[in-house]
This record gives structure tokens, sequence and C-alpha cells, in this order.
């Protein structure tokens, strides 16, 4: 059958948009094919946007996109059962434009996106699911879609389908997802007036704070929690390996971790009186470098979460799937304007520029840090709890001197972690993060 289409994207989330976005933009005939009734209802983010990945794609965005807060505040906690030890780094400098990161809700953004896409001249389908790629010998050559007359071809097809990949994983390009490699994570949207926002978090009109928290919240399992400020709501959330959810000992639910967290007495008096608007859940991939699959092959590429690119100790992922989706539709430009085919030779440039960018570079980074965190859970029991009661009883004026304090901070370390121990941690610490 002869292609209909330069190429056809499959997803209308942040990779797929940037994907059709850039294809379009350089005169290719382009079909995205979006499952959603519009694009964005079926997706969950945080959501913190990194302008950076943005504004290569569309420079003027901020004209017109739809932004809550720009970030001037970055809280660390790490919690035990009542109480933090955190970092706050705020500056003046978040605080002039172009702002560097902002806070979105997800099924705004995505709609605004989209339509960029549209005015960019790329035809959108929603409401159809595309059930799995057409092949001619080993060529992807068009997708089958739930539709009458579904069947749709093309000379590329860009899966920007999201985590479960579910139809590079139909057509044999990867295999299984592990559940070793996915989060289940859980939000919700508490709406709370704007002045009580800026009050309860020290910053004015269009600024915005974001507390990453770890620790005892997870019940030990490896996991973060999150709370940002929108404009007229906060947004918290929890995410946790699946498979510590399913191999749990007591059987902590998702949303039994989130309850427990909004009732954190540093986190309650923050959400006090929030209205909930919104509950979602998603996984993320969080399986790092080595879990990445082959992206490429001939006919077709897998951009943003459907080839696990989320950085998740920076929890950065919109940000790659923006990248990836450019950088995909920039390789399929360049082979067509040689007149090359879409062949894996061809194709192939696009792993080469995953690798020449920060997305690769950064999963390079921390590529053992899943495994280090997956199998010491001391870093999110025992250490919370080391810390946080060195921290009361430096702080706490009883008349013991501060030397004895220290001997008894440092024996405390050893008997729960032992010199061997501590040595050990600090070693798996620098292989995580290194
Ligand atoms: P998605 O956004 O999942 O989009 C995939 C799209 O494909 C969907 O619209 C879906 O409906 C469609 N689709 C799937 N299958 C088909 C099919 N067969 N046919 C047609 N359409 C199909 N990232 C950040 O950068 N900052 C954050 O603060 C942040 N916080 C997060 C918090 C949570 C709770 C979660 C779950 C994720 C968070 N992320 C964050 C990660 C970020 O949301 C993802 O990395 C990003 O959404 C990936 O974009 P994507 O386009 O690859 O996939």
């Amino acid at each position: 059958k002869p292609s209909q289409f330069d190429a056809i994207v499959v997803g209308a989330g942040p990779s797929g948009n940037a994907c059709a976005y850039t294809l379009a933009k350089a005169g290719l005939k382009v079909l995205q094919i979006e499952r959603g009734e519009y694009p964005g209802s079926k997706n969950v983010q945080g959501a913190i946007l990194y302008s950076d990945a943005l504004e290569k794609i569309i420079p003027d965005f901020r004209e017109d996109a739809p932004l809550e807060r720009h970030i001037i505040e970055q809280r660390v906690w790490v919690l035990d059962d009542n109480s933090f030890v955190g970092t706050h780094y705020r500056s003046d400098d978040y605080n002039k434009p172009p702002y560097n990161r902002y806070t979105i809700i997800r099924a705004q953004f995505d709609k605004w996106f989209s339509s960029k896409v549209r005015e960019a001249g790329a035809l959108l389908i929603c409401e159809t699911t595309v059930n799995h790629l057409i092949m001619d010998g080993d060529q992807v050559v068009g997708v089958q879609c739930d539709r009458e007359a579904g069947d749709v071809y093309a000379d590329v097809v860009i899966m920007a389908d999201g985590v479960n990949s579910t139809l590079a994983r139909k057509a044999g390009f990867h295999g299984e997802i592990k559940d070793s490699n996915v989060a289940l994570a859980v939000k919700e949207i508490l709406f709370m007036p704007e002045d009580t926002i800026r009050q309860r978090f020290n910053i004015g009109e269009e600024e915005g704070v974001v507390i990453e928290m770890v620790g005892k919240i997870t019940d030990g399992m490896m996991g973060t929690g999150f709370l940002y400020t929108n404009k007229e709501s906060l947004t918290i959330g929890i995410g946790c390996m699946l498979s510590d959810f399913k191999g749990s000992v007591n059987r902590t639910s998702p949303y039994a971790l989130l309850e427990k967290l909004k009732q954190h007495p540093s986190i309650a008096p923050l959400i006090q009186g929030g209205e909930m608007k919104e509950y979602a859940a998603h996984l993320i991939p969080e399986g790092g470098f080595y879990a990445v699959p082959k992206v490429y092959g001939n006919g077709w590429m897998i951009v943003g979460d459907s080839g696990g690119f989320v950085n998740a100790v920076h929890r950065e992922g919109s940000n790659l799937a923006m990248t990836t989706g450019r950088l995909a539709a920039e390789t399929v430009i360049a082979a067509k304007a040689a007149g090359k085919p879409m062949s894996e030779a061809v194709l192939k440039a696009y792993k080469t520029e995953l690798d020449k960018s920060f997305v690769m570079k950064d999963l390079h980074k921390y590529r053992d840090m899943p495994e280090v965190f997956h199998k010491n859970n001391q870093f999110f029991t025992t250490y919370p709890e080391l810390v946080s009661r060195a921290a009361h009883k430096m702080f706490t004026v009883d008349g013991v001197d501060k030397k004895t304090k220290e001997r008894e901070i440092f024996s405390s370390f050893r008997t729960s972690r032992s010199l061997t121990g501590l040595v050990g941690d600090a070693v798996k610490l620098w292989r995580a993060f290194r």
C-alpha cells in the first residue's frame, strides 16, 4: 500500500506533540492519533514543566501557554514519622524572566500544545486507539486503528504511546515491562484560595514552591512524595515502585500512603482546608538507563515514556519526552531531505543524537540508582530517623554539652548501621549518584 502520510505519531502527550509539531512545522504530512477524548484527557503529571525543552520547540510558548506559577523555591525534605530535615533553595534569580520552571495542569497544557500541533498543519484524530502496527516483513508501514477502515499507511511510525508501550511490546520490539522498572504514583489536586497559598508558602502572585520528599512516608518502599503550588490549588502525590507495592508485607496501597502523607504533621498545616478537585493514579517508567529498550528500527521509533525516558532522581519526564520527540522528528526531517529511506540504518541517527544529549547522559549518570535503592531500604527507613534524631538532639538546649551530643549521635549511627554498614552505605550512595 502506498504511504498516505510522511509520518504517523501515536499519542498526544508531550512526546507525541513535540514530535508531531516539529514534523509538521517542517512541512511534512503528519497524522497524529490519540485514544483520549481530547489530548490531555488521559494524562497525569505532577506537574513541573521545564522551559528549556519546550523553548527549543516553541520559543515563544510563554505568550499563550497555560502556565500556573514559576518556581522560585525548591525544598527537599527527608521525613520520619513526625518531623522533617530539609534544604530550601530560594533565589531571586528564579524570579527574573525568562523563567526556568513552571507548575502546569496537564489537561490544559496538553490541549494548548495540541492546538499548536494542529496550527502547524498536522492532522489529529482523537478517540481512536491504535491496536497494532502494520508490518511488511520487518518494516513498519502503518497502523491499524479501532475504526472501520482503520488501516493507515506512512513512511515512519513514531510511538509516543506512554509508559505501557503497548504497540512496541505487541510488535515484539521489546519484552514485557518489569514491575521493578515502573513506579505507581497517585496524586490529588486540592483547591485552595490564591491568598492562602501565598501566605502559607511565603510567595507572591505568580511565584511557586516545589517540595520533593523522601523517607518514612513510603513505608520502607523505594519512592518519593511531592507537593507543588498551582495558582489556585496544590498538587500532592506519592509514588513507589510497583514491585515494592506487590511485595509489601503490610500490603500498603498507594491511596493509604497518600492519606498518611496528608496527615503528616509537617504537611497537614500546608494543605489544611484544601478541597479535593481531582484524584489520579498513573505509572512512571523509573527503570533508568538499563531499562531503555531499542528505540528505532525499520520504519519505527519510540519516544517519551514509551522508551522509559524518565530521570526519577530529578523528577524529570516531560522534558525528556519533548526532547526525544523533537530528536526523533529531526531524524525523519533530515532523512527526508536527503531522500533516504526510513530504514534502521538511517533512523539510528536518532539514538546517536539521544546519546549526545542530556537525556542519555543523565540516565547514564544515575544508572545504578534503581538497583542501589531497591536493595537498600535503610535509606528510606533507618537514615531519615537517624538524621531527624541527630537534628533534634543538636537543636535541643538541655544543658548537655555539644561534644557529648556529637558522640551520642555518632554512637546512634554506629548502633543502627555498624561502622562497616555506614561505610558501605556511603559507597552505595556514591554509586547511585556518581
Ligand atoms: P503520555 O503523557 O503518557 O502520553 C501518551 C499518550 O498516548 C496519551 O495521551 C495516551 O492516551 C496516548 N495513547 C496511548 N496508547 C495509545 C494508542 N494505542 N493509540 C492512541 N493513543 C494512545 N514529569 C515532569 O517533567 N515533571 C513532573 O513534575 C512530573 N510529575 C509526574 C507526576 C506523576 C504522578 C506522574 C505519573 C508522572 C510525572 N512526570 C513528570 C512524568 C511525565 O508525566 C511523563 O514523563 C510524560 O507525561 C511522558 O509523556 P509522553 O508523551 O511520553 O506520555
